[in-house]
């Protein structure tokens, strides 16, 4: 009597398996709700899979004539007219041309390239410390003449990543930099009535700077009576 109900149990086992598997072979298949579309969206990417690589950027410094910029003069501030970045420069008229520019820190490149009315501009992504606020910038280096780096290099603190240029003689040479606290903002127009995700340059070196803080920037800021004949964005 045991073994006839025991058998009886493993044929019901069995059909009640087959069923389920049947069933679940005909049953249609879900329909996943969130579609993958083939847009990407940068700014989410570059913080899951390219944020997380990057080297930790304790120390930064000018981008021309580091550390402290001796030699260099701000001729357009930030904010000034809607300046989104600062205008730098080691002298008058074009005798900056060819004058190297550095890598602020450790970093990425994440954009090289010949645009038209920046000239050639490179793009790299510094990764802060961890509670450091932000989180990471991507400073735009523009009016370049020359360019060095290429986009996806890793650069160093210093590292020379090309040299100061005049857009093809439109405006005297000068290097016009931005710190962004996002990525994927663009070229820009330079100057906005509005500087949501903009950063005062130098006011981030200072802030940034490292075991050096205490030491002072050294680039003094051009009057606009002193700017004759020197390179800005005008
Ligand atoms: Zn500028």
């Amino acid at each position: 009597m045991a073994s006839r109900i025991s058998y009886l149990l493993v044929l019901a086992v069995w059909i009640g398996a087959l069923w389920i598997g049947l069933d679940f072979a005909t049953r249609p298949k879900p329909v996943p709700t969130a579609v993958p579309t083939t847009e990407v969206d940068w700014a989410d990417f570059f913080a899951a899979n390219i944020l997380p690589n990057l080297p930790v950027a304790d120390e930064f410094d000018t981008p021309l004539r580091p550390p402290d910029g001796a030699g260099a003069v701000i001729t357009l501030p930030f904010l000034e007219e809607g300046h989104l970045g600062e205008d730098w420069t080691t002298a008058p008229g074009d005798a900056a041309l060819g004058e190297p520019v550095y890598s602020l820190s450790d970093g990425w490149v994440s954009v090289a390239w010949d645009s038209s009315g920046f000239g050639k501009v490179v793009f790299i992504c510094y990764r802060l410390a961890d509670g450091r606020y932000p989180p990471f910038v991507e400073v735009m280096y523009a009016q370049l003449q020359e360019i060095d780096v290429a986009a996806g290099q890793f650069v160093k603190r210093g590292q020379k990543i090309g040299t100061v240029g005049n857009a093809n003689g439109t405006y005297k040479a000068h290097l016009h930099w931005e710190v962004r606290q996002t990525v994927g903002l663009g070229l820009g127009a330079g100057f906005d009535s509005r500087r949501d995700g903009w950063l005062g340059p130098s006011e981030f070196l200072q802030a940034h700077r490292g075991d050096r803080f205490k030491q002072p920037l050294l680039p003094r800021v051009l009057t606009k009576e002193q700017r004759d004949g020197w390179g800005t964005d005008y």
